[in-house]
């Protein structure tokens, strides 16, 4: 008879990578399968940072923010090799945020999560401390940190160790149904082969919906909201290992980041799109990027500067909102009734939350796993 692992997840993006290194490390059985290459999606087409999320506070989202600087702080220490602390620069605009407003914003992220070894945040002279790089028009500026990192090894990392810790990893093999039977889940991937499994999680990412409908045939009430954000890379605007976070007159905010030592990555944008496939920069979004650019950098640059883009898609949790104003957060969907057994479908997330999330998971599947009161351990053990 075939193995039947404990847990089947769809997709090896962060989310699916961060559960099966966690389920894998408490000695549960996984099976990973991803329709690309792990971590080549949503996960690979991120701002790369390990972010608090400072903008979420206008949004009153203070449970995120404190989630997320917690895990700044656990993601920096448990994959050193691949996360680097940079200092961001906020330019003062008079008719946008007050001086007041920043500085509060920025007592609380320099406090909600705890004790750290980031550097608080402090008011800087852009005159003086960081010339010739802003118009004059920009004098004042505000320093805060986060920390970028490198979103596919990040990736990558969880899964090598969810390998060595047993788990079975497959790549290139979309997972085309899945069925719930009365001893469990029946999955086959596209070459046919089948899997047997107790519990089924999804972590589509963004083809969360297209799973659920087309893969697993279930009804759902949760519904997602597609919002792709592009960003276009240039070579360096200016030598400084400094990042920007630009206000724009839309209240939407854009990082400029210092990228592979030679470029900047500057992001994001939001739009709202139908499908989850091959996500691509319009020409206005381009225009939209470059214009902050030129709104505030003394260096003024047009399309034929872009060296290369990339875009990807957030799957966001609908709540009708302005795409900036909807949360960032993640919210699982349990289904059990009328079901032999579990799934868990998960709905957005970031990159920075995914180690919290799936320790989560492990919680919320507890009652329903063979092995029970394991401890949490991935906060310890480095990647
Ligand atoms: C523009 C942009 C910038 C962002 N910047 C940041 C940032 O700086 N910091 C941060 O914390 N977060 C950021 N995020 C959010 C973060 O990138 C995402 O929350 C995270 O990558 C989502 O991971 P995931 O595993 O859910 O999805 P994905 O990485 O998309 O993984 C889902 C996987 O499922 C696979 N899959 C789908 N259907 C099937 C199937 N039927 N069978 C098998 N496999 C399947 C896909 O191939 C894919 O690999 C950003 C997001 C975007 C779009």
């Amino acid at each position: 008879m075939s193995k039947k692992y404990d847990l089947f997840i769809i997709g090896g993006g962060i989310n699916g990578a961060g559960i099966a290194r966690d389920a894998s490390g408490r000695g549960l059985s996984v099976y990973l399968a991803d329709k690309g290459k792990v971590g080549s999606a949503t996960s690979s087409w991120s701002s790369k940072l390990i972010h608090g999320g400072l903008r979420y506070l206008e949004n009153y989202e203070f449970k995120l923010v404190r989630e997320s600087l917690k895990e700044r702080e656990v993601i920096t220490n448990i994959a050193s090799e691949i996360t680097n602390p940079l200092p961001f620069i906020i330019p003062y605009k008079k008719k946008l945020r007050s001086k007041l407003l920043i500085k509060f914003g920025l007592f609380l992220y320099d406090n909600l999560g705890g004790k750290t070894k980031i550097p608080k945040s402090s008011k800087v002279n852009l005159m003086t401390d960081y010339s010739n790089i802003l118009q004059p028009k920009f004098s004042t500026g505000f320093k805060y940190y986060d920390v970028q990192v490198d979103d596919k090894k990040l990736v990558e990392m969880n899964i090598d160790d969810a390998k060595n810790m047993g788990a079975k990893i497959v790549e290139n093999k979309k997972v085309i149904n899945a069925k719930n039977e009365s001893n469990g889940w029946s999955i086959t991937l596209e070459n046919n082969e089948i899997v047997k499994a107790s519990i089924l999680i999804n972590a589509a990412g963004p083809w969360i919906n297209e799973t659920v409908n087309n893969v697993i045939n279930i009804n759902t009430k949760k519904s997602i909201r597609l919002v792709r954000g592009s960003h276009i890379i240039t070579r360096k605007l200016y030598n400084e290992e400094i990042a920007f976070t630009l206000q724009n007159n839309d209240n939407r905010i854009v990082f400029v980041i210092p990228h592979n030592k030679e470029y900047s990555l500057i992001g994001t944008t939001e739009v709202d799109v139908e499908k989850p496939d091959n996500p691509k920069i319009s020409e206005e979004e381009k225009f939209y990027l470059i214009d902050t650019i030129n709104d505030h950098f003394i260096k003024q640059i047009s399309t034929s500067d872009i060296i290369s883009t990339y875009s990807g898609i957030r799957p966001l949790i609908e709540d009708f909102k302005e795409a900036s104003k909807v949360t960032r957060d993640y919210i699982f969907d349990l289904n059990i009734q009328n079901m032999n057994a579990p799934l868990l479908n998960i709905y957005g997330g970031k990159l920075t939350t995914y180690r919290k999330l799936s320790e989560k998971v492990i919680e919320e599947l507890e009652p329903y796993l063979p092995i029970k009161k394991t401890k949490n351990w991935t906060h310890l053990k480095k990647l």
